[in-house]
């Protein structure tokens, strides 16, 4: 990943939740144990079972913008999602790099969960495109990914799936050779 040639690594957080097994009703708990450096310390994780509800419908949101095929339902769909966020962002240097923070420090994890996602996703489709945003092209995986290359080359959401793939393809070309 090249993250020198984008202002912020909270595109990651997004790919991320939209990508999260929502099967068990302890998704949420989890995603955000799993990704607590992006919150204030001391933000409480217990979220109520609406709460949970709005955060999947949020990684529904990310999805939606990732599988969009035209700028117009980008469009839509992203503003719809940044309806969610409540942005007021502050400057940092809390890890020893100065950088923004987009949600109100002392607000509710989910605030600051939509509207860190919320604000990642779009400065990365308006300052980059919206294709670079895509849906994995292994058989078997639907996740979705952000296509930080500098070529806009990508095609899979990780290495695992890149390099299965290839495999795949290699085995299937012996196999008619
Ligand atoms: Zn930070
Ligand atoms: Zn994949």
């Amino acid at each position: 990943m090249d993250y020198d040639t984008y202002g912020s690594t909270a595109v990651e957080l997004a790919i991320e939740l939209a990508n999260t097994e929502r099967s068990d009703p302890g998704w949420a708990r989890d995603f955000l144990d799993t990704h607590h450096e992006w919150f204030s310390p001391g933000t409480s994780f217990d979220l109520s079972p609406g709460e949970i509800h709005r955060a999947a419908a949020t990684a529904g949101l990310v999805r939606t913008v990732a599988l969009a095929e035209s700028q117009a339902d980008v469009l839509d769909r992203l503003n719809e999602l940044l309806a969610l966020a409540r942005p007021r962002p502050y400057a940092t240097d809390h890890d020893g790099e100065l950088h923004l923070h987009y949600a109100r420090p002392d607000s509710p994890a989910l605030e600051q969960l939509t509207t860190t996602v919320a604000m990642g996703l779009s400065q990365v489709v308006v300052q980059h495109g919206w294709q670079r945003l895509g849906v994995c092209a292994a058989e078997n995986c639907d996740d979705v990914y952000v296509d930080t290359s500098r070529n806009a080359s990508r095609r899979y959401c990780s290495n695992t799936c890149a390099s299965r793939s290839t495999v795949a393809a290699y085995r299937a070309r012996q196999k008619t050779e």
